[in-house]
């Protein structure tokens, strides 16, 4: 395992190093525990003194390997996997956030995180202030209060496909004391590595491009472990933790504090743990993705430039595109591409999208993304049918919309699928 590796060697080596006569790849542990020949054995692990597994719910061989490769790939290091993006992200930001308290994000961001976020942590009583990701330094600044403890946003938006002036992100978190937290689903470790960019800790989506075959839902949680938790702003890693007889995070694990934390505290209590056999399809997954990235990145610019010039097509919102207002912090942040998600407004409105998505024989009907297989959606029709259309509107879902998640499949394929539903529509 070397973090010295180009990252297509580290994602198909990661950290898992076999002895002799033992399995090639990381076998499925199916196995919740773990056997012991002391109590003193035991004693020790649950005082953290040892960093054996103990019992699935907290870690997991199988799914070690996975937190390793992720780790590894983003420059991190240490990573938690989780049952899903969602409960990464909620893990992420309760690890430093509680009752009382408050973080900043950006707010073009995925709508089950917009939701966790407006109705979800509110409730638990973390308040969220939501910005123009375009706001100047000192507008952002201006929403931070004493007990704020974490700025959040995406590398690349979902759905808008803003990308992230990480510059300005991470000066305002370094200004104001807080750590950086990114969703950097979209864009994954190939095409985008936040913490070189001044991020402090890295979420995923697993489900996405990480699975990429649409096997399985989940999600991680990547430290940087450059973030400095002493100063008094972040008492939970710093004061004793009654729940392991008194024991500091930052004393005991150093750079790891934070991660190290997530797990032996909000994994052991809120159990959104990974099945082992979904963490052995996301570090398959991770195996193939720089090939997999490069080719959603180039077939996703040579649709959108085809879709661009069509007469049936009124607009393209793709950041690798030179006419996108992205432009240029694509070029800074995403110089090896831009992913494989982007949007489109098709002429004729609701019903020629309806129409469109019908139509299409190649790319299939789908509400998902990443996927090596290629996926349509018309939100108007589907996920936010039940907004009226002056609320779509609002949300960024205009009638004539339809989302795309370019596939792997050859570009000669997909133009001509996509042509076809075009004249369809
Ligand atoms: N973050 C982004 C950018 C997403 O697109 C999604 C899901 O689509 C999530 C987080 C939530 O992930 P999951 O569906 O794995 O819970």
């Amino acid at each position: 395992m070397s973090t010295s590796w180009k990252i297509e060697t580290q994602a198909v080596q990661g950290t898992y190093a076999p002895k002799p006569t033992e399995p090639r790849i990381p076998a499925i542990c199916q196995s919740t525990t773990y056997k012991y020949d002391s109590a003193d054995h035991v004693a020790r692990l649950f005082d953290l003194d040892l960093p054996d597994h103990m019992y699935t719910r907290i870690s997991n061989p199988t799914t070690e390997a996975f937190e390793g490769k992720i780790a590894l790939m983003e420059g991190g290091v240490g990573a938690l996997a989780t049952s899903s993006g969602q409960a990464a992200t909620a893990l992420a930001i309760m690890n430093i956030c509680q009752a009382g308290q408050h973080i900043v994000t950006a707010g073009t961001l995925y709508g089950g995180t917009y939701s966790l976020f407006a109705n979800t942590l509110p409730k638990l009583g973390i308040e969220v202030s939501f910005i123009d990701p375009n706001a100047s330094i000192d507008e952002i600044k201006r929403q931070f209060r004493p007990e704020t403890k974490a700025l959040f946003a995406e590398t690349i938006g979902n759905p808008g496909l803003n990308v992230l002036d990480f510059e300005k992100f991470s000066a305002v978190a370094q200004a104001m004391g807080v750590p950086l937290i990114i969703d950097n689903t979209f864009p994954t470790p190939y095409l985008c590595r936040p913490l070189e960019h001044g991020a402090d800790i890295v979420v995923h989506s697993a489900t996405k491009y990480i699975d990429g075959h649409a096997t399985s839902v989940g999600g991680v949680i990547v430290d940087g472990g450059r973030f400095d938790w002493t100063g008094g702003k972040y008492p939970d890693l710093t004061e004793p933790d009654a729940s392991y007889h008194g024991l500091r995070y930052v004393e005991k694990f150093g750079r790891l504090a934070y991660i190290i934390k997530a797990r032996v505290q909000y994994m052991r209590d809120l159990g959104a743990t990974p099945a082992p056999m979904n963490s052995f399809l996301f570090n398959h997954g991770l195996t193939t993705l720089p090939l997999r990235m490069e080719r959603h990145s180039s077939n996703a610019l040579a649709l959108a430039k085809y879709l661009q010039k069509h007469p049936k097509v009124a607009w393209v919102n793709y950041p690798g595109l030179e006419s996108h207002p992205s432009y240029a912090l694509t070029r800074k942040y995403l110089a090896k591409g831009a992913s494989g998600v982007m949007t489109f407004g098709i002429r004729g409105g609701r019903e020629a999208g309806v129409r469109f998505m019908e139509a299409t024989r190649v790319i299939a009907l789908v509400v998902h993304v990443g996927d090596a297989r290629s996926c349509v959606l018309h939100p108007a029709s589907t996920t936010h049918r039940q907004l009226s259309e002056a609320q779509q509107i609002a949300s960024g879902v205009t009638p004539d919309l339809i989302r795309l998640s370019v596939g792997i499949e050859h570009i000669d394929d997909l133009i001509a699928d996509v042509e076809q539903a075009l004249q369809a529509s």
